[in-house]
């Protein structure tokens, strides 16, 4: 849903039309350096690859005379095309997203052209649960419109988001695609796991990095959307922004992230239950992180030292530390599959428990961390 917020706040200002502040550099660089006809964009979640892919499609199908068509200035923002673009029913625009995202971001077919739209369109597919997957049906859809003449004059772009979501034959069925370009098809096919596309398909990319942004530029957009203390939110989603903002839109503010060591050391699971289990085994994953490098002598990286004292993880045995991580792991591994979520969070509150509150044999408790 944020995604979907966010790209709709797409607005005209000084020339360009960028939904993220940080996008800019990269946009340009990217309009300075193409060189063939499908980018690749890769990088952290949360950093926004969508809204990045997008801009990319609406720059290449702007129409603005006054612009060059690698101008950093595109997309223009005004143009018949970018409003269709931003009205999410561009004609020559075709989204290959997952169902399930593509209704959370307000991509689907009531939202968009037919040809334009996202997947699962018809109706089978309010009859079935929505795919986490781009299936090869949605890519054959790809096949159809790379036959039809483009609309208007910019040719026509697909955009597959999150490219890793594409399952194998799904993915061989595009690189057929792929490996025979029609002078009018372009592709942004984005992602945050490049590593698990087929090589084949990285092979026929211009592969592009979007990596964590600025941290003063995401802190100040963080606020602009009403986010108090971004810094501490920022620093616990490791610089991204837009998972700082999910957070907090769903209730975790700064100051519920950093009550979260001294909670688990107490055992105190209240406040998780709530929570997907994935994002609990995540902020785990970063405080048993910093807990180690406390333990190390290092500074911790995800919580505030001050949230650290106490009795969160100062004097923790590194030993201990590392049982916690490997079980985090195990869990980590089976996250996606919904059984006994609550049994599961609370199992491992007693464990952050237990490992957090477990005395080094080696140093000498104490209060201080410097
Ligand atoms: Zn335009």
């Amino acid at each position: 849903m944020r995604e979907a917020q966010l790209a709709s706040d797409t607005a005209p200002s000084d020339g360009a039309s960028l939904p993220l502040p940080w996008l800019k550099e990269p946009l340009r660089d990217a309009l300075a350096t193409q060189r063939t006809h499908a980018l690749l964009l890769h990088g952290p979640q949360g950093v926004g690859q969508f809204e990045m892919a997008l801009t990319l499609a609406q720059a290449w199908l702007c129409e603005s005379k006054a612009l060059a068509a690698e101008d950093p200035q595109r997309p223009c923002g005004v143009c018949p095309s970018c409003r269709l673009v931003q009205a999410r029913s561009h004609p020559d625009l075709m989204l290959l997203i997952p169902e399930l995202l593509g209704s959370a971001l307000g991509w689907n077919a009531d939202a968009a052209g037919e040809e334009g739209g996202a997947s699962g369109t018809g109706e089978a597919a309010g009859k079935r649960k929505p795919s986490k997957e781009i299936r090869v049906a949605e890519v054959r859809r790809v096949l159809a419109f790379a036959h039809t003449t483009a609309a208007r004059e910019h040719g026509k772009v697909v955009v597959v988001f999150p490219a890793e979501a594409m399952n194998t034959i799904a993915a061989n069925a595009l690189l057929k695609i792929l490996e025979e370009p029609t002078g009018q098809l372009r592709f942004v096919l984005a992602g945050s796991s490049a590593d698990t596309l087929l090589p084949t398909i990285r092979s026929r990319c211009q592969s592009l990095w979007l990596g964590v942004p600025d941290a003063e530029v995401a802190s100040a957009w963080l606020r602009a959307q009403g986010v108090l203390r971004p810094e501490v939110l920022l620093a616990g989603a490791g610089g991204q922004p837009q998972e700082a903002l999910a957070w907090s839109r769903d209730g975790i503010d700064a100051q519920v992230w950093l009550a979260l060591p001294e909670q688990l050391a107490r055992g105190d699971a209240a406040s998780l239950l709530n929570w997907p289990l994935a994002r609990v085994v995540d902020m785990m994953f970063k405080l048993c992180h910093d807990a180690m490098r406390i333990a190390v002598g290092a500074v911790p990286r995800y919580f505030p030292p001050d949230s650290m004292r106490g009795r969160a993880g100062v004097t923790a045995d590194v030993a201990t530390l590392g049982t916690w991580y490997r079980e985090l792991s195990r869990v980590a591994r089976h996250a996606e599959h919904p059984w006994q979520v609550a049994l599961t969070i609370e199992s491992l509150v007693l464990q952050a428990k237990t490992a957090l509150a477990a005395k080094s044999s080696s140093t000498t408790p104490s209060r201080s961390i410097n």
